[in-house]
């Protein structure tokens, strides 16, 4: 399934004007800013490729030897298409896609809401993608720009000053280079190394439960509608999604999820499943001198919402372009975006997770009111659009 003719022309539009520009030669190089990126996720590709599509080569290592297959993200905002549009990874996914369209929501068994996602400027809020696909065309691209992630490196010896930073790169448990940089940016999500190095205060707190993830292949999944929330009095929330043919993503916060997903789809093959921990955490500021942290590594957050990709690559490109044009108030950007951003997803969560008969009543009556006049609800598909 693929976007109409119209609404791809329109996400693909930005990308003609803005290739134009790319590899033109208006800059001095030499006068620009010699930086490294600590982590190929999606933040550090993000801000890679906003850099060598204005024609500065960043460097960009990754410890692990290869790509992590493991799907993480499947919901990717509208927002995050278009940022990505400049640099040909939209062209190359918008098809492969699937528009949300629907979702079904149910509190105990009970149908609450079959609700109708409405668009967004004419386009949908957001697409199903795995997150993995998403990174591999984003490396695709980088690599046509001329930069090659550096897999298998890893650093240490950290030090900085007020106009440079230094570290050693590490290849295969071995000290391979002494170098310097103006900017070193710490992409590397939720236990970030750079992060405890700068001993930078990670403020917040850890979501209680034990949450896991899995995903089925499954003939079974309804093709009208891309995700389905099945809430219960308990305070457990069950998301699934559909991010490609055949293939359902269960989250939950609670053990387990692999079962709860057979339970709905008796002809699903478990292809993973794994736990982990929720927090909801972010540096005060994403600079220490001369090193920035960005994605995960600057803010963790609960997957309800479905926000920590969307701003991990926002951060990437919103970087990018401000370190390219000299622009410092990025800073305090960063930072408010991420507030805002974790106040709507612990929002999300504590609505989720509610055990107040009250609240669940009041939840359960917007969602079903909702349904039935969609102005409702167009705030939150406006944010999940990344209209922040
Ligand atoms: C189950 C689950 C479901 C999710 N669903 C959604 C969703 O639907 N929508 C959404 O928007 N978000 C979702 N998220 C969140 C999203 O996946 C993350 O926010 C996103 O991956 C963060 O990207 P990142 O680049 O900051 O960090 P990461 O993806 O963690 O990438 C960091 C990279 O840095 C590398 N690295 C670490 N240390 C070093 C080092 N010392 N040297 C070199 N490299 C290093 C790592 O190997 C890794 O490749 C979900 C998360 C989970 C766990």
């Amino acid at each position: 399934m693929g976007l109409g003719v119209r609404s791809r022309s329109a996400l693909l539009s930005q990308s003609y004007t803005q290739i134009q520009t790319y590899d033109s030669g208006e800059r001095n190089l030499a006068s620009l800013p010699k930086i490294l990126v600590i982590g190929a996720g999606a933040s550090g590709l993000a801000f890679a490729l906003a850099c060598a599509h204005r024609g500065l080569k960043v460097r960009i290592i990754e410890k692990r030897p290869e790509r992590s297959r493991i799907q993480k993200a499947t919901g990717i905002a509208q927002s995050v298409w278009q940022q990505l549009a400049p640099y040909g990874v939209t062209a190359s996914l918008i098809d492969r896609a699937l528009p949300m369209k629907n979702f079904v929501f149910r509190d105990d068994g009970k149908l609450i809401a079959n609700v109708r996602v409405p668009l967004v400027g004419n386009e949908p809020a957001a697409h199903l993608l795995p997150q993995a696909q998403l990174e591999q065309a984003m490396e695709q691209a980088l690599f046509r720009m001329g930069v090659k992630v550096e897999y298998g490196t890893s650093f240490s010896g950290l030090a900085q000053s007020e106009l440079h930073a230094q570290l050693i790169l590490i290849r295969d448990a071995v000290e391979v280079e002494n170098i310097q940089f103006d900017w070193i940016v710490g992409a590397d999500g939720a236990n970030s190394e750079v992060r405890s190095i700068l001993r930078t205060p990670f403020i917040g707190r850890d979501y209680p439960e034990q949450w896991t993830v899995s995903e089925i292949s499954t003939k079974q999944w309804p093709t009208e509608v891309q995700a389905q929330l099945f809430l219960s009095t308990s305070g457990t929330g069950l998301f699934l999604s559909h991010p490609s043919p055949g293939i359902v993503q269960g989250i939950m916060n609670a053990p387990s999820v692999g079962a709860a997903l057979l339970a709905h789809f008796p002809d699903g093959a478990i292809q993973y499943e794994r736990q982990f921990v929720v927090s909801l955490r972010r540096v005060q500021t994403p600079r220490v001198k001369r090193v920035w942290l960005i994605g995960d590594a600057a803010h963790t957050q609960s997957p309800v919402g479905g926000q920590g990709l969307n701003l991990a690559i926002w951060d990437g490109t919103t970087l990018g372009n401000a370190l390219i044009n000299g622009d410092m108030s990025v800073e305090a950007t960063l930072s408010n975006r991420a507030k805002r951003v974790l106040f709507f997803t612990d929002f999300d969560y504590r609505m989720l997770s509610t055990k107040s008969k009250f609240i669940r009543k009041l939840r359960n009556t917007y969602w079903s009111l909702a349904c039935r006049h969609p102005f409702l609800s167009r705030w939150f598909f406006k944010l999940i659009s990344g209209a922040w």
